[in-house]
């Protein structure tokens, strides 16, 4: 792939812009996403933080669901960051009941593990052999086990938590790089899009 690849960003609810803002700044072309047509024309996507049951919800409503399922299944790059990562789960616990996911990642995430709103906080860490960010997180799931085929990019304290992983063309973290104005988790999933 020479020219800039064209990502999109899942936009049916949850920070899309903050992702356009920080896909752009690493040199990939980013468009929204709502339609089934608008998915067919991208050669990635991002699945932005927001609420995971109404994400799902709203992309079957906008009949986005089996579309989705069936592009990330052959191999479309996506990066999952928090509702994301929830949603690129192959199992999840503490969901709604009836909450589906997308799947695509052979592991089990925990939906709100760290606690609700309040304790939403920041914490240092290590990701994917880039260097230490500093990771937001906003009532965020923690993946409480994987698959053998999952790499592990990131973990954190408390508790030695996984909070970043990838599985092929997958990518999902618990916290939000988006709102940091730190690119390397942005940077890292293009590099991602142009190997494959
Ligand atoms: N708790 C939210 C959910 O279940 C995720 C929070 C977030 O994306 N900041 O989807």
């Amino acid at each position: 792939m020479t020219s800039a690849p064209k990502i999109g960003v899942l936009a049916l609810q949850g920070d899309v812009r903050e992702h356009v803002r920080s896909l752009e700044a690493v040199g990939a072309s980013a468009v929204a996403v709502r339609r089934p047509a608008e998915l067919e024309a991208v050669d990635a996507l991002v699945v932005p933080g927001g609420e995971s049951t109404t994400i799902w919800k709203l992309a079957d409503a906008f009949e986005l669901l089996d579309p989705l399922r069936m592009r990330v299944k052959s191999g479309m790059p996506t990066y999952g960051s928090c509702a994301g990562m929830i949603l690129l789960a192959d199992r999840i616990q503490g969901g709604i009941e009836g909450q589906q996911t997308l799947g695509g990642i052979d592991m089990v995430v925990r939906r709100n593990a760290f606690g609700r709103q309040v304790d939403s906080f920041e914490a240092s860490l290590d990701f994917a052999g880039r260097g230490r960010l500093n990771a937001v997180f906003i009532r965020a799931p923690w993946v409480e086990s994987v698959g053998a085929d999952v790499e592990v990019l990131g973990v954190a304290e408390p508790g030695d938590r996984i909070v970043a992983v990838r599985q092929g063309p997958l990518l999902a973290t618990s916290f939000h790089p988006e709102l940091t104005g730190d690119t390397r988790v942005h940077s890292y999933f293009l590099d991602m899009v142009r190997e494959l």
